[in-house]
């Protein structure tokens, strides 16, 4: 979670009050307003708690508008109320909530099918908060499976781990909490993500893994799974190391199970050892869950599942929290049961259809150069064509905010930091409908951006990246 400072001087005034809240609230008034930081000295009724928390939250974005972030902003409200039911039950209270913790190794188990494990019985699995807890827990499987095989050199070696320069922040948080050497293929021309043989030219005694990513965050892209493993195949072949593949699968995961059923790029490639994936974004769940899934528990080594008995029961886990709630994980089973691979297929295809149409559309433009159509994830990026000076990416991401849209605009990474793209991502919820909306909002724009004497956004209005 940010980070957060304590209060600035001028911040430290009491919440505005309606008068409202006071004398005339009939549920008991308020004559004093309650400070900002630090806590009340005598409780409020709860109606003007809650009144005064809800106008707060009033200012916050509207979701359904917010086309930078891949996470779920709605479930049908069938989901709300199971959710609702289940808000008190601790998803590590396993013992007293046996049934939620059954839902819960139905999911792993329907995760590990949809994803070809060769012996879904053999397979290892648990839900986490989301991918960025998953791959943590992936990458010190790779890690100390490496420092197993490595006992006699451990700990003096430094343990590296192999990836694009596209990948998710959670794999430079994972690199430096557990001290392990980050080996960033970079961008080179029009390829915007990992090279297969880039990257197994990077690996070393020293390499735990690959991490391949389905789909990039930088512009949907999937990377070339199939192809990563054969690369290292034929690395193994040449110099015997035997390197282990991890799929970031945190939006494909969901999504090419459904459209892409012929794409391998999952437990059918022997080299791919786990897979994470969001439940909370394709998985179209509200945030607070992930799956790392292991092929079996070979992959998994025994030494990092932690058996408690504090609460009764004594089943095993594996996770960096210990309380959790359990209705995301609820809300999973439910969205599993109620769909189907019918039900995915459909939500995932119409979703990619509004994004190859939208991408289409601002292609007939003209102003602007696609890097991605939405035809892998339901995300395109497009950066403004050459002969555009008046204006750039920034300047569109800001004007789009004055019609309420939330797009980011970033500059890529090494070796590409010359470009400067815009995103979209299509969720379930971005109806072909809003995205007409979107579109007419664009084109709107245009002839104010095009009689711009420069681009005029500052330097320090630019964002610098948005990567989930
Ligand atoms: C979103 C994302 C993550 C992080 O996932 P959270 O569920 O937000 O923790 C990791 N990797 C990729 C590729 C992502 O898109």
């Amino acid at each position: 979670m940010a980070l957060h400072k304590g209060p600035e001087k001028q911040e430290q005034r009491p919440m505005s009050v309606n008068p409202f809240f006071g004398e005339a609230n009939p549920v008991g008034g308020m004559t004093e307003a309650p400070p900002t930081h630090r806590l009340p000295d005598s409780p409020l009724p709860p109606q003007t708690a809650y009144q005064l928390v809800h106008d707060e939250l009033m200012l916050d974005g509207n979701s359904r508008l917010n086309l930078a972030t891949f996470v779920t902003t709605w479930m049908e409200p069938q989901a709300g109320v199971l959710m609702g039911e289940c808000r008190d039950k601790n998803m590590i209270d396993k013992d007293e909530y046996p049934r939620t913790a059954e839902l819960e190794r139905r999911c792993v188990a329907m995760l590990a099918d949809l994803w070809n494990a060769p012996d879904p019985s053999a397979a290892v699995g648990c839900s986490t908060t989301g991918s960025s807890e998953a791959c943590m827990l992936a990458g010190m499987a790779l890690k100390r499976r490496w420092a197993k095989r490595n006992a006699d050199r451990y700990p003096g070696a430094r343990p590296n781990l192999v990836m694009g320069v596209n990948v998710q922040v959670c794999w430079d948080k994972f690199c430096n909490f557990w001290e392990v050497e980050p080996r960033l293929v970079p961008m080179e021309g029009d390829r915007y993500h990992l090279d297969p043989q880039a990257a197994a030219e990077l690996c070393d005694e020293n390499t735990i893994g690959v991490v391949g990513i389905l789909g990039s965050t930088f512009d949907g892209s999937y990377e070339p799974i199939a192809d990563l493993c054969a690369a290292l195949d034929a690395l193994q072949e040449r110099t015997g190391l035997d390197v282990p593949v991890h799929v970031d699968g945190a939006s494909g995961g969901m999504v090419a199970p459904f459209l892409d059923p012929d794409l391998v790029w999952d437990f059918r490639l022997p080299r791919v050892t786990s897979i994470n994936t969001s439940g909370h974004k394709y998985g179209l769940v509200y945030p607070g869950v992930g799956w790392a899934l292991w092929r079996d528990t070979e992959s998994l080594p025994e030494e990092l599942v932690f058996r408690v008995n504090y609460l009764g029961g004594d089943m095993p886990t594996f996770a960096l929290n210990f309380s959790r709630p359990g209705a995301q994980v609820v809300a999973q089973y439910y969205t599993f049961l109620r769909l189907g691979r019918e039900g995915y297929q459909a939500v995932q295809q119409t979703t990619r259809d509004v994004a190859t149409g939208l991408s289409a559309r601002v292609a007939e433009l003209g102003d602007f150069r696609l890097l991605t159509r939405g035809d892998q994830l339901p995300v395109f990026a497009f950066t403004t064509a050459d002969d555009v000076k008046a204006y750039d990416v920034f300047d569109v991401s800001r004007r789009l905010r004055e019609h309420g849209w939330l797009v980011p605009a970033y500059t890529f990474p090494p070796n590409r930091e010359d470009l400067s793209v815009i995103r979209v991502v299509c969720r379930n919820g971005f109806s072909a409908d809003l995205a007409e909306l979107f579109l007419e909002d664009l084109n709107r724009l245009l002839p104010q951006l095009r009689r711009q004497p420069h681009p005029l956004t500052q330097d320090k209005e630019k964002a610098t990246g948005f990567h989930h």
